[in-house]
């Protein structure tokens, strides 16, 4: 069972076509020019690609590959494939074929991805084009089909983006730029390329696959749209970093494999707080890479458990009751040559560059929380947002007492004391212990400094990490932006410093994020707060998101709408699949089986009285249990009207109504099915119980 050294040192990284692979396998003139291309951000050279499509092929075919396939990320935040196998017809036989331009090139009918208006339905095309920045990968599917995968961006016959990777790369570079100019003011004369490197915990839970297979809410919804509370949730707090059971560590083993051999470096793995929750973190990487291997994690954790009897669930909220999943973005920038620009060092007060590039992302975020949080927004993140284990849907910033007594002493403003925390002199070793000893609180804050990093935790389990990311990297440039423009002009970084602080100070709070008297404070600070995704969305398309956007050449104002116009198609359709779900699900199973037990309770009643003998419970019970199924069924009635009414043309205000009629309507029909489960007996019950799919892993 264990491993060594050598055989993980094997495995990691088998089956991609890294930058190790490409220097053994390319002509040297070749492989310079293509790095040429990845470090500089320069054209792709076609001449080369024939050379380099050679290559990869002969690789992925040594490895039993048959297929290729354009990998690519559309704006359903999941990925998409289309697999072409290498053949090609020659002299009355086949020959295994793979050219540049198909490397480089593929077109791919997009007509049936969510393109938010941006295309016609006549002109269906879409285009898929390597982002040579991003190394190919073998794929092994469990079915056998073994192929290459080729990360691409997907856009329009006009050019526009209909990805989440195309947007991310422009940030990336957006934020390179700027940040290389702040750079240079502070004198730094050799920085030519910065990067924002994502580190990503994911969430999900284990259930048993017969189990799931029974829940069709699970399956065509991805959470419970009912169950009652099990006699044991997770209060004992008997599962966070428990040990792992046999079965669930069989399943991250194979989970780890799969990973490192497409070189995603899965690291650590832990219980978390809810019965059947886990987590598996990956070691930060570049922003892109760290996006597409989430990917690959979600992808893998679905097949692995599918293979293993078991069912993995991405969503955030899949049961009422016990904690949500989230998936934390750890956020860094760092130089070509890996300077971390976010290490507080062992001098912070005096180290500049951390100082104005950690106030600047503050600033970031206080500029444009309604994009953050609009990054984090979905009908299923909804479900976990604002709740007691979730962080509110306000954004606020952690960063401690000491390292905000650090910044006001930097600026000129305070004297350097710090309360209880002993001498500031003792520098960077305290700073671990500080923010040890503020972990309690630093753990309900949406988006926290912890140590080197910064951490966003809105991020649904669920959730592509592109957008956020992308967002990150356009605001936190936009910054950037500015503060070169005052140094460039002959500001002192001091002034610069002390400006950004005095006017975004209002986005830190240290507290308790979760309480109401943080609520009502950051309304006075004039903090805003975003309740739900249909709010969230407008944020995306108002005057001042898309002059940013368009400034740093992220996205084009239409592509900007067409984004919004996916996000609240996606939010309606969520939520109709949901409702549609329910009723089918009460009619066909809940309220039969109620009606049965209402049935069975009056015959009861019946034959005991006619023994001559009283019925207190029989009658009690059956007056709640018809209680009960009249409530349920005036509700459910309710719903299917809503369902008919609503009509499902997308716009803001239809997801408000959607969301307004839906929800609460839902929440109702959801009461009564709970109280009807807890009295019904389980041979009656139609469908696996909350204690069954939690505690029978
Ligand atoms: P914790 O478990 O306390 O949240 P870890 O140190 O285990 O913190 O890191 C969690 C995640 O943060 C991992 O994915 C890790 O790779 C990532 N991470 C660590 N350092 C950085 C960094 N400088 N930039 C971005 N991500 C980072
Ligand atoms: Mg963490």
């Amino acid at each position: 069972m264990k491993k060594s050294q050598e055989m993980l040192a094997d495995m990691f990284g088998q089956n991609v076509f890294s930058d190790k692979v490409m220097q053994t396998r390319l002509p040297q003139n070749v492989y310079k020019t293509l790095h040429r291309t990845v470090d500089e951000g320069a054209e792709l050279d076609p001449a080369i690609a024939e050379v380099i499509a050679a290559a990869m092929k002969e690789w992925a075919v040594e490895r039993g590959a048959t297929h290729y396939t354009h990998w690519f990320q559309p704006m359903n935040g999941q990925t998409a494939e289309k697999q072409d196998a290498f053949l090609t017809p020659h002299a009355g036989g086949v020959l295994l074929e793979f050219t540049g331009k198909a490397l480089i090139r593929g077109e791919a009918d997009a007509s049936s991805f969510p393109s938010g208006g941006l295309r016609a339905t006549f002109e269906a095309r879409g285009y898929t084009a390597w982002d040579c920045t991003s190394p190919a990968f073998i794929r092994e599917d469990p079915d056998g089909v073994i192929s290459l995968c080729i990360p691409t961006a997907f856009c329009s016959y006009a050019g526009e983006a209909l990805d989440t990777r195309t947007p991310l790369l422009r940030a990336q570079e957006a934020l390179s730029r700027q940040a290389v100019r702040v750079l240079r003011c502070l004198g730094d004369t050799h920085t030519r390329r910065v990067k924002a490197n994502v580190g990503l915990e994911q969430e999900y839970f284990l259930i048993d696959r017969e189990l799931y297979r029974r829940r069709r809410d699970l399956i065509y919804t991805g959470r419970t749209l009912f169950g009652a509370r099990p006699p044991k949730g997770q209060e004992m707090e008997d599962q966070y970093y428990a040990a792992i059971r046999q079965r669930v560590s069989e399943f991250m083993a194979e989970l780890n494999e799969e990973l490192w051999k497409m070189g995603v470096a899965a690291k650590t793995q832990h219980n978390e707080v809810a019965p059947s929750q886990h987590e598996v973190a990956v070691l930060f990487d570049d922003a892109v890479a760290a996006c597409d291997q989430n990917q690959l994690t979600m992808m893998l954790l679905r097949k692995v458990a599918a293979r293993r009897g078991m069912a993995a669930l991405l969503h955030e909220k899949p049961f009422e009751g016990v904690s949500g999943s989230g998936k934390h973005n750890n956020w860094s920038l760092s130089t070509e040559d890996g300077r971390n620009l976010l290490n507080p060092g062992k001098h912070p007060e005096e180290n500049i560059v951390f100082l104005l590039f950690f106030m600047a992302v503050i600033a970031a975020v206080d500029e444009h929380a309604g994009l953050l949080r609009m990054a984090a927004a979905s009908a299923s993140n909804d479900h976990r947002l604002g709740g007691h284990e979730a962080p509110t849907p306000m954004l606020s910033v952690f960063i401690g007492e000491a390292l905000l007594q650090m910044v006001e002493h930097a600026c000129g403003l305070s004297e350097r004391v710090f309360k209880g925390h002993g001498e500031i002199s003792t520098g960077v070793t305290t700073i671990p212990k500080l923010f040890a000893d503020d972990t309690d609180r630093n753990r309900t804050s949406p988006f926290a400094f912890t140590g080197n990093k910064f951490e966003f935790r809105m991020l649904g389990s669920s959730e592509s990490a592109s957008t956020l990311n992308t967002v990150m990297a356009t605001v936190v440039a936009d910054q950037l932006a500015q503060v070169a423009d005052r140094l460039e002009a002959g500001d002192e970084p001091v002034a610069v410093l002390r400006d950004l602080f005095t006017t975004h100070r209002r986005v830190i709070f240290n507290g308790n994020s979760y309480s109401e008297a943080w609520r009502e404070e950051a309304k006075r600070r004039g903090l805003v707060e975003y309740p739900t995704t249909v709010e969230a969305i407008e944020t995306l398309t108002t005057e001042k998101s898309i002059a940013l956007f368009e400034r740093h050449g992220v996205l084009t104002r239409t592509e900007v709408i067409s984004r919004a116009v996916v996000r609240e198609d996606a939010y309606i359709k969520t939520l109709r699949i949901e409702a549609r779900t329910m009723v089918k699900m009460m009619h066909e199973l809940v309220l039969p089986a109620a009606m049965r037990w209402q049935d069975e309770l009056a015959q009861q009643k019946r034959h005991i009285e006619a023994a001559g003998l009283k019925t207190p419970v029989q009658t009690g019970q059956l007056a709640f249990v018809s209680g009960q199924v009249e409530a349920l069924a005036r509700h459910l009635a309710e719903l299917e009207e809503a369902l008919r009414r609503l009509h499902s043309t997308v716009s803001c205000e239809n997801a408000r109504e959607w969301r307004d009629a839906v929800l609460p309507t839902m929440a109702e029909i959801r009461a009564a099915s709970d109280a009807l489960e807890t009295v019904l007996p389980r041979d009656l019950w139609p469908v696996p119980t909350y204690g069954e799919m939690l505690f029978h892993v």
